[in-house]
């Protein structure tokens, strides 16, 4: 369709094509028999597709935009038609961040939607609106990070609808989601539901995302302010409230909007509340409306087994006590003493009495239980011996329309090898038929450049901009070289450039390579190979050792850079998002994940380089294990041995640090060679090519998603079906 128009189509035709109405509002984007099939998909009686549950979803309108797109194509400027007219600028021009996101977690729920909108797979979302985001980053080189909060306004985000009432469209859609006290006294919470359209890349299909919105005047003052930040932890109470008012409010929005879907996915245990509602309507439905008098404890458990039979769920966090665990009494004053005689079945734990354990009720409620890698799968399997059968695996993956960079969508476009990557992830396979193509790798190279070069800019730029702010601001320059006065100030893009970006938390290890800054200044000192390295990430704002980490990532600016004689230059940019995340993964010369094995699941940030046919190097711990390809694709380093509960460990001396930054020095001096060394560096391009060719056609969510499409078991069109084989022919997850 986006080549069939023109400029010279007529605009009012155009417009006829994008906008569609329903019930509950007009939306821009696809055209009115895309939202009828789409939503009849949705609410047909048998329930054939999925809800989509997650506590948070990042899809920035900066790094993907298939509607701008479109619009950019036409070229419409001020088209005579009014409604085309409105739509077009606020599609253009309008606001691209929507904040609902932290990092990985929300990334992958985005990058999932957008691919079920690409294969046609019915699904629909359900989410939490935030206010005021999760939170925007400042950082000043003598406090580290500081928290403030995130500006937004759903009202003015192209591509978010405030649902209205269908018998008035001077209302928004409500839904009521019940809180009890001690004393099982019923208030109400209230929510308007904000839709976003994941609309797939070619506008023919889309995954509408529900946002409940509970700061409204009608929701009481109690509620309307624990849902305004995500992940909001500063009272225990505050975070049983945001994961109830997600798990409570999915059944209310599902029928509010006619939605039928039997299955249901949960991406982490946040939502899984929801469980406690199904098995209450179950034994409704079997005992009668007096059901909370006459279920036994064996009608409860028989009722889980029913309900489990619908349920999906995705489990991300491989530590113990990283999981969702809360307070009975806390509990007991906001849910019904029914769903605590449930939760007391259903989610005990047996280390910690007086505490509800989510993730227990997750596991023990559920047809599957998929793990995020293959290594993940193990160490799930090791925590809950008692569910080991039902654990399986589908390995993450990214959306690799969001993911690559315009210079290197361009590069493979030239290749027809490569024909229809855009629609078949898998086609990345053939860049092995280009290995030895001097066209593709000089191509290559020169994109990324062009891609280094854009980092390197924005970073120069920031630079200058924090100079300025000395002056004008109380906030003090992270970065060391916006400090410097004279001097070589900048990046430059021919000096290898080293990535690293995504949360800091401990595990994670973002100060691992400068454990010995001696070792390291050394390094590049005698063979006088420069280095730029640049982070970037965020710390949850109650996570004092995460932010220690940044700090501690400032603090060695300067002595790295003197110690090298200034050939090392280490770079923060503050305010981490996809934005920064898409620029770093494709301009960088090498991306850096060392967290301490196994405790990061699956990691994505490193798949997003894979796609731009940038090398890895990595510890061996989540989908690296199945990415590294004997050295085909990157570099490893750090412990890789077996797994026992010490590995489980947060603890300082189980961190290892020495070990592990001692293997990276002994790596890192070799990557550094390959890279500077004329005769060598065709080897390191070997490696690019390889990254792309090997691991591209598996770590994207195409695939992924026609992984959990087997699980979900719908009933999909032939020609669908024919897709998901394919993208599921060349990997399983589950060995
Ligand atoms: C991809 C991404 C992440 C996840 O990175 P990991 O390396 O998987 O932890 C976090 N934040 C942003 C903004 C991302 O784009």
């Amino acid at each position: 369709m986006k080549k069939n128009l023109n400029a010279h189509i007529d605009h009012d035709e155009i417009s006829a094509k994008m906008i569609s109405t329903n019930q509950w509002g007009t939306f821009f984007g696809v055209s009115q028999e895309v939202l009828d099939s789409v939503w009849k998909n949705l609410t047909d009686a048998a329930g054939n597709s999925v809800t989509y549950i997650s506590m948070e979803i990042g899809a920035d309108r900066d790094v993907y935009h298939p509607i701008k797109n479109m619009l950019q194509e036409l070229d419409l400027d001020d088209s005579t038609n009014k409604i085309l007219n409105h739509y077009s600028k606020l599609f253009l021009y309008g606001p691209e961040k929507i904040p609902n996101y932290s990092g990985g977690l929300g990334i992958l729920a985005g990058d999932s939607l957008k691919s079920f909108a690409d294969l046609k797979i019915p699904v629909t979302a359900i989410s939490l609106l935030y206010r005021k985001g999760y939170f925007s980053q400042l950082v000043d080189s003598r406090i580290g990070q500081i928290v403030t909060v995130t500006e937004w306004s759903p009202e003015t985000t192209p591509s978010l609808y405030l649902l209205k009432d269908p018998d008035n469209h001077n209302l928004p859609l409500e839904i009521q989601v019940p809180f009890f006290d001690e004393n099982d006294k019923q208030i109400m919470a209230r929510a308007q539901l904000w839709l976003k359209m994941e609309v797939s890349n070619n506008l023919d299909f889309f995954v509408p995302e529900i946002l409940l919105d509970y700061s409204i005047p009608a929701s009481p003052a109690c509620i309307r302010d624990v849902g305004q930040h995500l992940y909001d932890s500063s009272s225990e109470r505050t975070k049983i409230l945001q994961r109830r008012l997600l798990g409570a409010g999915i059944i209310p929005t599902m029928e509010a909007l006619g939605i039928t879907s039997k299955t249901i996915h949960l991406n982490e245990q946040h939502g899984v509340v929801v469980v406690l509602q199904l098995i209450s309507r179950w034994l409704e439905k079997k005992l009668g409306h007096d059901y909370r008098n006459k279920a036994t404890d064996n009608d409860i458990t028989a009722a889980a087994e029913e309900v489990a039979k619908n349920i999906i769920f995705t489990i991300h966090t491989p530590v113990k006590a990283g999981h969702d665990r809360f307070d009975k009494q806390i509990f007991g004053q906001i849910g019904h003493t029914f769903c605590q005689r449930i939760l007391h079945i259903l989610a005990s734990d047996s280390e910690h009495p007086d505490f509800y354990n989510f993730t227990n009720l997750a596991l023990r409620v559920n047809r599957t239980t998929n793990s995020v890698s293959r290594l993940h799968k193990l160490v799930t399997q090791k925590q809950f011996p008692q569910y080991a059968e039902k654990i399986t695996a589908i390995t993450n993956g990214v959306h690799h329309l969001t993911w690559i960079s315009q210079a290197k969508a361009e590069v493979y476009n030239s290749f027809f090898e490569l024909k229809n990557w855009q629609d078949r992830p898998d086609v990345f396979a053939n860049a092995g038929l280009l290995f030895n193509n001097k066209k593709f790798r000089t191509y290559l190279e020169e994109a990324w450049h062009s891609d280094t070069k854009s980092l390197t800019d924005y970073i120069n730029n920031m630079l200058v901009e924090h100079r300025k702010q000395m002056h004008e601001t109380w906030i003090d320059p992270p970065n060391y070289l916006s400090h410097l006065d004279t001097g070589d100030r900048n990046l430059n893009p021919d000096v290898f450039t080293i990535g690293f970006a995504r949360r800091f938390s401990t595990y994670k290890r973002a100060d691992l390579i400068f454990e010995d800054i001696d070792i390291l200044a050394d390094i590049i000192v005698s063979k006088n190979f420069p280095v730029n390295f640049v982070f970037a990430g965020k710390a949850h704002p109650s996570d004092d050792p995460g932010q220690s980490l940044i700090k501690l990532i400032l603090d060695i600016q300067e002595d790295l850079y003197r110690k090298s004689n200034g050939l090392a230059k280490v770079v923060f940019i503050p305010g981490y998002d996809m934005k920064i995340a898409k620029m770093m993964v494709s301009g960088v010369h090498a991306w850096l994940n060392n967290p301490k094995r196994p405790l990061e699941a699956s990691g994505t940030s490193g798949m997003k380089a894979a796609l731009n046919g940038i090398p890895n190097i990595s510890t061996m711990d989540g989908w690296w294990v199945e990415g590294y390809h004997d050295g085909l694709t990157g570099w490893k380093f750090g412990y890789e041995s077996g797994i026992d509960e010490n590995s489980f460990s947060e603890a300082p001396s189980a961190l290892l640090y020495a070990e592990d930054s001692a293997s990276f020095y002994r790596v890192f001096v070799k990557i550094l060679e390959m890279f500077y060394t004329p005769e060598l560096h065709p080897r390191y391009i070997d490696k690019c090519i390889m990254n792309l060719k090997l691991n591209s056609p598996i770590f994207n969510s195409h695939r992924m998603a026609a992984e959990y499409c087997k699980r979900y078991q719908l009933k999909l069109p032939p020609q669908v079906n024919k897709k998901l084989k394919n993208l599921r022919k060349i990997y399983n997850s589950d060995l």
